[in-house]
């Protein structure tokens, strides 16, 4: 971390210990959770549930994490318990601590659209490369070689970008794959949601890896930290960069820290983030 990143988070962790509370907003594959090409087995980095577990446990941090998957996904790996909150499907679903779920509805245009962007799949015969979610599909070649993973890519991209240009859906490359999904939302307006939800001048905090966590970063800036987690640096709108698992877990555990350390006297007017 270069000193001014670290001086950016160690006010940011000053502000956190005396505020009574907090707002953590976690992204889940390659932030918290190893790539693994067979999804349903990528559970969390070791330690990271007991983490975020005691981290929910202490009261003053409401965890949300916010993925790309569908928000049921996630249920089974996370392992923390109470459930925090998940959001899915880049914002478009809310899986709510008390099992409710709320989901945005599609409009017909984006929903017709979506069965083109899945016949031109079937027509190619990739549909088994597919992931299908409400609002969007994406399609993985994590595992491939790369020129194999190249040749998919292009004969995705061969059918998808025209109907990406005739419609509202909206092309989105990530790490191991691409994604064709209604632009209805993305991660910046569950950033943005979850925020309101909250007093102003909570401490808040994104973690994040992908591109399509740059919409939370961006939704963060000025209203608290944003942080990418990723072994490589890349051009990214959020203020800091650490890497998974080490550093990204020692981050976590000065959060818990800071909010065991709080401080009941100190004064709520105090506790603006500037950053
Ligand atoms: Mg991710």
């Amino acid at each position: 971390m270069n000193p001014e990143s670290k001086s950016l988070v160690e006010s940011f962790l000053e502000t956190l210990s005396r505020a009574r509370q907090s707002l953590l907003m976690l992204d889940y594959d390659g932030t918290i959770a190893p790539f693994r090409k067979n999804r349903d087995q990528a559970f969390p980095y070791p330690g990271f549930s007991l983490l975020l577990q005691e981290i929910v446990c202490t009261g003053r941090t409401r965890v949300v994490i916010i993925s790309g998957r569908d928000a049921h996904e996630l249920v089974p790996l996370l392992e923390v318990e109470p459930r925090p909150e998940i959001w899915g499907l880049h914002g478009l679903q809310r899986l709510n601590r008390d099992g409710s779920v709320d989901l945005a509805p599609l409009d017909p245009a984006t929903i017709e659209a979506l069965a083109a962007a899945e016949s031109w799949l079937i027509y190619q015969d990739l549909q088994q490369t597919a992931e299908f979610k409400t609002g969007s599909i994406a399609v993985h070649w994590r595992g491939l070689g790369e020129c194999d993973a190249e040749a998919l890519r292009g004969r995705v991209l061969l059918g998808w970008k025209p109907i990406a240009k005739t419609t509202h859906l909206h092309l989105m490359e990530f790490d191991g794959g691409i994604e064709i999904r209604a632009r209805d939302a993305d991660k910046g307006d569950a950033v943005r949601t979850i925020m309101s939800e909250m007093p102003p001048g909570t401490p808040a905090a994104f973690f994040g890896d992908d591109t399509t966590d740059e919409h939370a970063f961006e939704a963060m800036n000025g209203r608290g930290l944003s942080v990418l987690v990723r072994h490589r640096y890349r051009a990214t709108a959020a203020q800091v960069w650490i890497k998974p698992p080490f550093e990204a877990f020692d981050l976590l555990a000065q959060w818990l820290h800071a909010c065991q350390g709080h401080n009941e006297s100190s004064n709520e007017t105090s506790l603006e983030v500037n950053v």
